[in-house]
């Protein structure tokens, strides 16, 4: 759960020393109120990969576990991969540099149709492999998933954030994902 936001959970510490900003544009788009100003360091190619090694070797340090590493490693770098889809043109490949873009977010219904499709995907992919043990592992995971319907939902009717700071702190609260997907995942077995 951590790898694919890993750069979702430290950019929000990177805006609040001030090593990244954005700006809030409420009528970017329709669709869109930031603009991600300079953010190398959590969203720049170069430094992903880094993240992504980094992040793998200590797993396989603690863990020895090679598929697992590797899977954490693609993960991540999969963050960047899909953000090159939806972003406009302000995505890193290092300090100034502006990677080409798909640009999908000025597209607000394939963009939101699509981000849809793949969270139920992954829900359903999910939902195949494991079997709730008992009720935590049951409604915890409902409950996860309508929290990222909610979050999603929030973003896109929601006012703009009121100021950088705001933002980044709320967008702090990404981080109880992981000890929720921990909780019910441990009340969840593999299906044979
Ligand atoms: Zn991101």
């Amino acid at each position: 759960m951590a790898a694919p936001i890993l750069l979702d959970l430290l950019w929000p510490i990177f805006l609040l020393i001030g090593w990244e900003h954005v700006s809030i544009v409420p009528n970017r788009n329709q669709f869109l109120r930031l603009q991600f100003d300079f953010y190398p360091i959590s969203h720049g190619l170069v430094a992903v990969i880094g993240w992504a090694t980094l992040y793998a070797a200590v797993y396989f340090g603690v863990t020895r576990y090679l598929a697992g590493a590797i899977v954490i490693w693609a993960g991540v770098v999969s963050h960047w991969l899909m953000d090159l889809i939806v972003h406009l043109p302000d995505l890193q490949l290092y300090a100034t540099s502006r990677a080409y873009v798909l640009g999908l977010w000025n597209h607000r219904w394939l963009a939101i149709a699509l981000e849809v499709v793949l969270l139920a995907i992954g829900a359903w992919i999910y939902e195949r492999q494991t079997r709730a043990s008992d009720r935590i592992g049951l409604y915890g995971y409902i409950g996860f998933v309508f929290f990222l319907m909610a979050a999603y939902a929030a973003v896109l009717i929601g006012p703009p954030p009121p100021s950088v700071k705001k933002l980044a702190l709320v967008a702090l609260l990404a981080w109880l994902m992981i000890p929720w997907a921990w909780w019910f995942d441990k009340h969840r077995t593999r299906r044979a």
